[in-house]
């Protein structure tokens, strides 16, 4: 194995007639490219060309436990921008803009989004698809609100009953919470 050298996209690294194009490598016209940034690896053995990215992007998948922002309610679904990942620091690539279909959104019936996420709720939600868009959902006990401010005056909100109420305004409003609404720094 030879030395790693740090190449970066259409840095030619290799000719196709000693190794074969992998992992962050294109072919074309006989020479192999680097496709991202990365650290060149020629494996002599397999006669494979690989760039290895150190930080690879971290594109969503299902299964994905998710931190993201409602960004708006509309009659059949919400929308959000998820901002991170749980268990990894690093950014996120690929889609983050994302829907919440009524129906994956609370364990019970629900045929009113405004009465269980409102635009600037954070969430912990589970990443349900991928394509041909990203899709969440806060159905299990776990997801839901973790943490709001008040619509009407920004004042951070506390967990009542199954809903959320603002001290300053005196008012309640319904929301899926969250089991741990309100311990999650955010
Ligand atoms: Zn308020």
């Amino acid at each position: 194995m030879k030395d790693k050298i740090e190449v970066f996209p259409g840095d030619e690294v290799a000719v196709e007639e000693e190794y074969l194009a992998a992992e962050g490598t294109f072919a074309k016209d006989g020479k192999i490219y680097a496709s991202q940034i990365g650290l060149l690896e020629l494996n002599d053995e397999e006669c494979i060309a690989r760039v290895i990215s150190p930080n690879p992007p971290n594109i969503l998948k299902i299964g994905d436990v998710v931190y993201a922002v409602v960004a708006d309610i509309r009659k059949t679904m919400a929308t959000a921008d998820v901002v991170a990942k749980e268990g990894t620091e690093r950014g996120l690539g690929g889609e983050t803009y994302a829907t919440i279909h009524v129906s994956k959104i609370s364990p019970g019936y629900t045929d009113d989004v405004s009465r269980e996420l409102r635009k600037g709720d954070r969430i912990r939600a589970v990443v349900t698809g991928t394509s041909p868009s990203l899709q969440l959902s806060t159905k299990d006990d776990h997801f839901g609100v973790i943490r709001s401010l008040c619509g009407t005056c920004k004042a951070e909100l506390r967990k009542k009953g199954n809903g959320l109420y603002c001290e300053k305004c005196e008012k309640t409003t319904p929301r899926k919470l969250a089991d741990d609404y309100g311990d999650v720094i955010f």
